[in-house]
Formats: C-alpha cells, sequence, structure tokens
C-alpha cells in the first residue's frame, strides 16, 4: 500500500527539496538529475524460471570447529557443496562419505586457502582432475598440490588461476568469482565467493564472508545502484555465528544470521532477490559452539532463512 502525503508533508518535502544541496553527496544519488534520489531501478515483477535449474548437494555444513559430533550427536561436516552431481566447491575428507554412490567429481572451486575448505590431499585422493582457486594464491596451492603429489604419488592436476569477476563454464554450468569479506593467514590472498548460473538460475554461494563485498554486489549484478534486469534467485550463504552471537569478534570475517536475514531483506526489497516462490535461504558455515541444533535452528529462524544439513539436497530454479 502506497501511503498518503497529506498537504503539509507534501509542502514539507517540497521546501525540502528546494533546500537541498544542488549536488548529493550521497552516491545513491549520483548521475541523477539535480534534487533527489533516482527512482529505484526494479527489476521484472516477477520471476519465470527456464530450465531444470541447479541441482545442490550440501556434503558439510559446519564451520572449522566441527571437529566431530556435537553433544546431541549431530555431527555437521566442513563446508562443501556438490553442484549437479559434478562440480565441487570446496571439499575435505570429513565430507568423503556424503558423496552419493558411484558420483566422483573431477572438478572443484575453491573458496578460499582456509584448511577446513581446501585440503590438496583429499582432492587429489578423490580424483580431481582440475581446480580453480584465486589468482592471488596461485604460487602456495601449486606448491601445497605438488607437495600431496609427492605424498600420495597421484599426479598434480590441472591448477587454474581465477581473478574477480572471472567467469568459467563448467559441466553446463557458468560459475564467476566474486571477492569475499574474509581473510586468511596469507595476506595477500583475495578471498571467493561464487555466483553460479545456469539458464535463468542465479545462485549466490556465500561462504566464507562477513556480509557481502560492494564488488561483488555490482559484479553480480544483484546491488540496487546497478541498472539493468539482473537479479539473484537462489542464495546459499554462511552464518558462522548464531542466534545470541550477533556481537561475535569474527565479526570482520563472517556472517550471522541476523547479516543474512538483513542481506535477504534489502535483496527481496530491491528485487535483486526474485526466487520460485517458497524456495529458501539457505545457511551453512555454521559453527559448532554458536548454535544450537538443527531442530532449534529449524523452529527459530526467521522466514525464508533455512539452516541446511549434511546430505541436504535443493533444486534452484
Ligand atoms: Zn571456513
Ligand atoms: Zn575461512
Amino acid at each position: 500500500m502506497i501511503a498518503a502525503v497529506t498537504p503539509l508533508a507534501a509542502t514539507a518535502l517540497s521546501s525540502l527539496a528546494k533546500n537541498s544541496p544542488q549536488e548529493p553527496s550521497d552516491p545513491l544519488s549520483s548521475g541523477t538529475p539535480k534534487g533527489g534520489l533516482p527512482p529505484i531501478d526494479l527489476g521484472p515483477a516477477e520471476y519465470v524460471p527456464t530450465g531444470e535449474g541447479i541441482h545442490v548437494r550440501f556434503l558439510g555444513t559446519g564451520a572449522a570447529d566441527w571437529q566431530g559430533p556435537s553433544e546431541n550427536g549431530e555431527l555437521r561436516r566442513l563446508s562443501s557443496v556438490l553442484l549437479d552431481r559434478k562440480v565441487l566447491i570446496d571439499f575435505t575428507d570429513t565430507a568423503l562419505d556424503m558423496l552419493p554412490e558411484g558420483v566422483r567429481p573431477e572438478v572443484i572451486f575453491y573458496t578460499h586457502s582456509h584448511n577446513d575448505h581446501y585440503r590438496p590431499k583429499a582432492a587429489l585422493q578423490l580424483g580431481i582432475k582440475t581446480v580453480y582457486l584465486g589468482e592471488t594464491w596461485i604460487e602456495r596451492a601449486r606448491e601445497d598440490f605438488r607437495k600431496a603429489s609427492s605424498e600420495t604419488g597421484i599426479p598434480v592436476p590441472e591448477i587454474i588461476p581465477l581473478a574477480v569477476g572471472q567467469a568459467v563454464e563448467c559441466e553446463g554450468l557458468t560459475l564467476t568469482a566474486l571477492p569475499a569479506n574474509h581473510a586468511s593467514s596469507y595476506l595477500d590472498e583475495q578471498t571467493l565467493i561464487y555466483l553460479i548460473e545456469k539458464d535463468s538460475t542465479r545462485l549466490l554461494y556465500a561462504t566464507d564472508t562477513g556480509g557481502i563485498t560492494a564488488i561483488a554486489a555490482q559484479r553480480g549484478g544483484f546491488d540496487r545502484h546497478v541498472r539493468g534486469d539482473k537479479f539473484l534467485t537462489g542464495i546459499i550463504m554462511e552464518a558462522t555465528m548464531g542466534f545470541g552471537h550477533e556481537e561475535d569478534y569474527r565479526i570482520f570475517t563472517h556472517s550471522s544470521i541476523g547479516t543474512v536475514h538483513k542481506t535477504v531483506k534489502v535483496l527481496s526489497q530491491t528485487r535483486k532477490y526474485m526466487p520460485v516462490e517458497g524456495q529458501k535461504v539457505y545457511l551453512t558455515h555454521m559453527a559448532k559452539t554458536l548454535h544450537g541444533s538443527q531442530a532449534e535452528l529449524d523452529k527459530g529462524l526467521p522466514d525464508p532463512l533455512c539452516a541446511a544439513y549434511d546430505g541436504l539436497e535443493v533444486t534452484f530454479m
């Protein structure tokens, strides 16, 4: 519903407009006519998907502190997803038993070099033939894989560097490397999140990251400043911090449930996230020490947030 503007309020608004500075400093106003904000560049009113969607199997949904089951017996393996049963994003040996029988993907995209996402030996033993990772730490990765190769006797796979914004076509999917807000001990490393596209589906896989970076939102076309009708149709985002842990020291490198909720609200309001009806936003990379049980999450999470769990399969349209 549109709120009615009373004549008094309208007068106040027009006098405000007259007195406003000639060149607004607000970046929202840049490149627009003087005297106010541009109309929000809304995308189409509804999303009609084409294609069969992107199939995701969550192989692991935990943060680095999951080194075994919790007190209630639940277990989250280290974060990893399998796309269309062919492409991995991150993989550790903890998630080996979560691969479907007979499925042995040969391509992996890494988000970053942290040990809870990246284990060269596990990739070699799995039979990975092609590795994509950020160009900022490619030499270090090559050395890691050489070492793992000499330990296992398995040849080094092809290792391909990715620049921020670079798109790769692979197994019917297009993955675009976008910058995360995260840091490893290797201070030159630009860690990555990925936009995954197929037909009309545009799925964001965002871990590890403290919120979404401006560059990622702009490059991915889902920042409200970006003109055009691009929008996300699916979101998987990390919530390392759970209820009661919004003010946590990891805030500079990780997201909380609140971060994801606010991000999704803004994307929805600006029509930069337009899922099919009933589609959930899935949380991953949940820390063992900062979250309750799956049942508590299922009960407490605000719609459309939903906690993924190991073995969950979702088709994003
Ligand atoms: Zn992590
Ligand atoms: Zn990390």
